[in-house]
């Protein structure tokens, strides 16, 4: 079934990391994509998404990454690569026929997608669409840059699930459209304007 009202497409990446210095930032690579789909009439969400991705650079994930993200060196050893496994994600983008932009809570995702698309040669996902930085949106709208933990208490509610899973990220990110109409309203100006 294909979706046709106007989507904004809200993306949290995970990916391989250490917290000693051991994997440079050009060696970091995805290891989950997390996703979900927001209605830009009403700003609920109509799908979410979720992808592991197996790493060929850092394959044994580190303790500090498990235990960061929740994900098991199991999911991505059974997961496929970057250039396969992203087809699926293609596909669940294609479910939505009026997609007016995609956005991440920084700029953090939008340039791991392009270091993982250069790696592995494959083409961007998101050409054409308009990339919204949220953290600097919600500045804008409530007066303060946050970590989005941080911007969920700040609306007066608490983070649902498991911070640092891609899916529970992006669908904490959705909330704070219906918990801020200011950052709703600037995030419609965006798409719009
Ligand atoms: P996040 O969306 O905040 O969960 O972060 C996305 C990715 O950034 C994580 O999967 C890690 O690769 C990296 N990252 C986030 N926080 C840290 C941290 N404290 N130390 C090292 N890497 C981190
Ligand atoms: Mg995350």
């Amino acid at each position: 079934m294909t979706h046709k009202n106007d989507i904004l497409i809200i993306v949290d990446l995970e990916a391989t990391c250490c917290n000693n210095g051991h994997i440079a930032r050009e060696d970091m690579e995805i290891i989950e994509i997390g996703a979900c789909a927001v209605d830009l009439t009403d700003f609920s969400v109509v799908d979410d998404f979720q992808l592991f991705i197996r790493p060929v650079v850092h394959t044994q994930l580190t303790e500090f990454c498990t235990e960061l993200t929740g994900i098991e060196q199991s999911i991505v050893d059974g997961a496929d690569l970057f250039s396969l496994s992203i087809n699926h994600y293609r596909k669940w983008l294609s479910g939505f026929e009026n997609i007016k932009a995609w956005s991440s809570w920084g700029n953090y995702d939008k340039n791991q997608f392009e270091q993982d698309y250069r790696r592995h040669g494959t083409p961007d996902l998101h050409a054409g669409l308009k990339h919204l930085n949220l953290k600097n949106l919600f500045a804008k709208a409530e007066g303060e840059r946050l970590g989005l933990g941080w911007a969920i208490q700040k609306m007066g509610a608490e983070f649902e699930g498991r911070a640092h899973c891609g899916r529970d990220d992006a669908l904490n990110m959705a909330r704070l459209l219906t918990l801020s109409p200011n950052f709703a309203r600037v995030i419609g100006n965006r798409v719009y304007g």
